[in-house]
């Protein structure tokens, strides 16, 4: 890559184990109970500081709020919008690896988790193109 291209390159706005925290947040609200973040720390099995950090970043970002008193998490409106795009590039990545490349289900879908905050709108819109042409000849 050119130096050029690194400097020009904005940086993605949310990184991919943060996606993941909206993600836990987004499962455990339809249990229909306040999500805490101990219920996420547990879903994700990481460590109820690392989940701290993560929530403060995601409260700076506006995507996750938290409402007093009890604590309980929210996503906000961008939180949702923002899972949204990654849920659908995710599954548009995990039919192209399976479909096309022909790597098995569980490779397509590590590799798909692995890049689907990374893909830029105009691929994910190609993409999404020409899945559906082949789904629908
Ligand atoms: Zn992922």
């Amino acid at each position: 890559m050119k130096k050029e291209t690194i400097t020009s390159h904005k940086k993605p706005n949310i990184t991919h184990s943060r996606i993941h925290y909206l993600w836990a947040i987004n499962e455990l609200s339809k249990t229909g109970d306040g999500v805490k973040a101990i219920n996420v720390a547990k879903l994700l099995g990481v460590t109820r500081s690392a989940v701290s950090i993560a929530l403060n970043n995601l409260k700076k970002q506006k995507l996750v709020v938290e409402k007093y008193p009890g604590h309980f998490l929210q996503l906000t409106h961008s939180g949702k919008k923002q899972l949204e795009k990654i849920d659908s590039n995710y599954l548009l990545l995990v039919d192209f690896l399976n479909n096309y490349l022909n790597l098995e289900k569980d490779i397509a879908e590590k590799q798909a988790c692995l890049i689907e905050h990374l893909l830029l709108d105009e691929v994910a819109v190609k993409l999404s193109q020409l899945l559906a042409k082949n789904h629908h000849p």
